[in-house]
């Protein structure tokens, strides 16, 4: 299992992200674009897996995007939470 200091390294790596992008993009305005935006983020991660470069800084940043715009689907889009952080 990996350590906690790196799960909240990445967690800080999203957070950053996702500030960068929303200064420079409005949030999801549908489910089809942020679908379309995350198919580009899945397709640039995969690049660095076919071109076997997949450990690598920037397929780690192509992680961290990734990463970023299907937590920005979850929240922007969906906007539920886990059953286990609802509260009443
Ligand atoms: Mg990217």
């Amino acid at each position: 299992m990996v350590d906690e200091n790196k799960i909240n390294g990445f967690l800080l790596d999203i957070e950053h992200e996702y500030t960068k992008a929303r200064k420079k993009h409005p949030p999801m305005h549908s489910a089809h674009e942020g679908i379309s935006v995350i198919r580009e983020e899945f397709e640039e991660l995969w690049d660095h897996v076919k071109a076997d470069t997949a450990h690598t800084d920037a397929a780690y940043t192509e992680a961290v995007h990734l990463a970023t715009m299907a937590m920005a689907f979850a929240l922007e889009i969906n906007g539920k939470l886990m059953d286990y952080q609802k509260t009443e």
